[in-house]
C-alpha cells in the first residue's frame, strides 16, 4: 500500500496547486465570461456566481408552444413540463437522462429521506443491483414475478436479475451475521438506489419507468409486538415527510401482492392520472384501495355510517409487515435472552424517489409553470438584472452583488441563489422563464433598487404574491427561507 501512496500523492498535490492558479487567473482574466467577483477579504474561497446563461439545462424555453413537438411520447403533464425545462431527456422507452437541476432535487429529496429514516433509527447501506438468480429461486420468486423481473445472463451462463427489491439479499446479509443479539434489534436497513422493472407499457415520465430511484428499507425485531410497532414508525416517519413536502398524501390499506406479508399500507397521492383506485370515507379516517375491497361496496367497514367515494391515486410509498416469510426461508436469526437462535419478525418499507419528484410536479403545477415542494426546487432563487442599455443599466452590477451577499451572510442559501444574466432579454420575457421553471422565489432588481431608499420587488411564487421589500425586508424574507 504504503509504495503505492507516494506514487500519488506528490502528484495530487500538484495537481490542486495547478488548480488554484488556473482559478485564480480565470476570476481575474475571464471577466465578460464570468461574473465580476467582489474581492474578497475572508480567506475562504470565492465561489462563482451561478449564471443562468451557463446552467446545464438544454431547452430554449421560449420556443415552447402547445405545438411544440418533444422527443418521445408525452402522456402525461409532469412529464412534458420537465422535458421541456430541461430537467429530464428521454433516451430509451421508459428510462430517462436525469439532468443537474433534476439531480440537484432527488438530493435534497435524498437528505429528508435520510433524515427522517435515521431519524427513527435506520442505518443507511448500498446493496448490488446485480442479483444471482440462485437467491431469488429460493424464495420462489425467480417465478412468481413472471417477466416484470429484468433477467440477464453472464458470461458463463449464469442466470441474474436486475434487482427491483431486495428482501433476498438483506435477509441472506442478515443472516450471515450469526452473533446478531436481541439487544441490537430492532435493527432498520435502508438503501436509495436505482431499481429496475420491465414494464410492458412505461409511460407517464418519470411515474412509470424501467429504472427508478427507490428508498427501499428493511426491519427485523424480536416479536411480532415490536415489529408492529416499528411498522406504526416507519407510517409515522412517512407522513412527517410528505407533511414536510407540503404535499397531501393519505394511507390507505392495501393487498400485499407479491412481496408477501400479513398487513400492507400504500401511501398514495389523489391525483386525475393517478393508476390505483382509492375508496375514501367521508365521515372518518378510513381508506382503501379498491383492490382490497369488493368494489361495489359503497359503506364504509370501519364507521359503518360513512359513505366511500372513490378517488384516483399515484402510489408514492408501501409498506409491508412481512412476519418470516423470508427470515424463515434465509435463517435469519438472532439470540434471545436466553441466548437460543430466533427467526426474526420482518417489515419492508419503500418510497418511489422519482416517482415522488414527478408526482409532486403532476399535482402542483399549472399547465404551464412547474411548482415544486417548496424544499425540492433545485434553487431557491432567482435574482434578475435589467436588461442591458436599459436606463438602469447601473443596477446589474447591484444584482450581482445581492447574488453574492445572500451566499455569503445567509450560509442556508450558499449554491441556491441564480443569476439570470440572459441580459439580452427583457425583463418581463426573463420573468416568464422563470415562473415556468418555477423558482420559489424570483427578485427583480431594476428601477427601484437604484433609488436612495431601494426597493426590491420579489415575487414568491408558491403563492403568487408580489411585494416591494426595503433590503430590511429583503433579508427578513430570505432569512427565513427553508432550505436541506
Ligand atoms: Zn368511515
Amino acid at each position: 500500500m504504503e509504495p503505492i501512496m507516494n506514487q500519488i500523492w506528490p502528484r495530487v498535490f500538484q495537481r490542486i496547486h495547478r488548480a488554484s492558479v488556473l482559478s485564480r487567473r480565470n476570476h481575474s482574466g475571464c471577466a465578460a465570461e464570468h461574473a465580476t467577483v467582489p474581492a474578497s477579504t475572508s480567506s475562504r474561497p470565492i465561489r462563482p456566481t451561478l449564471l443562468v446563461s451557463r446552467l446545464y439545462q438544454p431547452a430554449n424555453l421560449r420556443d415552447v408552444g402547445p405545438d411544440n413537438r418533444l422527443q418521445g411520447e408525452v402522456t402525461c403533464k409532469s412529464q412534458r413540463l420537465m422535458q421541456q425545462a430541461g430537467l429530464i431527456h428521454p433516451s430509451n422507452p421508459g428510462c430517462y437522462y436525469y439532468l443537474p437541476a433534476t439531480v440537484r432535487s432527488m438530493e435534497k429529496l435524498g437528505r429528508i429521506i435520510d433524515q427522517e429514516m435515521q431519524g427513527i433509527g435506520g442505518q443507511k447501506l448500498d446493496m448490488p443491483s446485480l442479483c444471482s438468480a440462485d437467491l431469488w429461486k429460493t424464495s420462489d420468486r425467480w417465478n412468481l414475478m413472471g417477466k416484470e423481473l429484468l433477467r440477464l445472463k453472464d458470461r458463463h451462463g449464469a442466470d441474474y436479475c436486475l434487482a427491483p427489491t431486495h428482501e433476498e439479499a438483506v435477509t441472506t446479509l442478515v443472516s450471515h451475521q450469526t452473533t446478531l443479539s436481541y439487544r441490537q434489534l430492532p435493527l432498520l436497513l435502508y438503501q436509495i438506489t436505482r431499481k429496475f422493472r420491465d414494464e410492458p407499457k412505461p409511460k407517464f415520465g418519470l411515474l412509470r419507468g424501467r429504472e427508478f430511484y427507490m428508498k427501499d428499507m428493511y426491519s427485523f425485531d424480536v416479536s411480532e409486538e415490536a415489529a408492529y410497532e416499528t411498522y406504526e414508525s416507519v407510517c409515522e416517519a412517512y407522513t412527517r415527510l410528505f407533511t414536510r413536502l407540503g404535499l397531501r398524501c393519505v394511507q390507505v390499506q392495501a393487498d400485499t401482492g407479491n412481496i408477501g406479508g400479513k398487513l400492507s399500507h400504500e401511501f398514495q397521492l389523489p391525483a386525475e392520472i393517478g393508476e390505483d383506485r382509492l375508496l375514501i370515507c367521508g365521515s372518518c379516517s378510513f381508506s382503501a384501495n379498491i383492490e382490497t375491497l369488493s368494489s361495489d361496496q359503497t359503506e364504509c367497514p370501519q364507521c359503518k355510517s360513512g359513505t366511500l367515494t372513490e378517488s384516483k391515486g399515484i402510489e408514492v410509498g408501501h409498506t409491508f409487515y412481512l412476519g418470516k416469510k423470508y427470515s424463515h426461508i434465509f435463517n435469519a436469526a438472532f439470540s434471545n435472552a436466553q441466548n437460543k437462535p430466533c427467526i426474526a419478525e420482518m417489515g419492508c418499507y419503500g418510497l418511489g424517489v422519482t416517482r415522488i419528484l414527478a408526482a409532486a410536479i403532476e399535482v402542483l403545477s399549472t399547465e404551464d409553470s412547474i411548482r415544486w415542494p417548496g424544499l425540492l426546487a433545485p434553487y431557491q432563487v432567482c435574482v434578475l438584472p435589467p436588461k442591458k442599455g436599459s436606463k438602469v443599466d447601473e443596477a446589474g452590477a447591484l444584482a450581482e452583488e445581492l447574488v453574492h451577499t445572500l451566499g455569503e451572510t445567509l450560509p442556508r442559501l450558499r449554491g441556491e441563489v441564480v443569476l439570470d444574466n440572459r441580459t439580452q432579454m427583457t425583463i418581463g420575457k426573463r420573468l416568464k422563464d422563470a415562473s415556468r421553471l418555477g423558482y420559489p422565489y424570483v427578485i427583480v432588481v431594476g428601477q427601484g433598487a437604484v433609488e436612495e431608499t431601494p426597493k426590491y420587488e420579489v415575487i414568491c411564487q408558491q403563492t403568487g404574491e408580489t411585494m416591494f421589500l426595503s433590503k430590511d425586508g429583503l433579508w427578513d424574507l430570505m432569512g427565513r427561507v427553508e432550505t436541506v
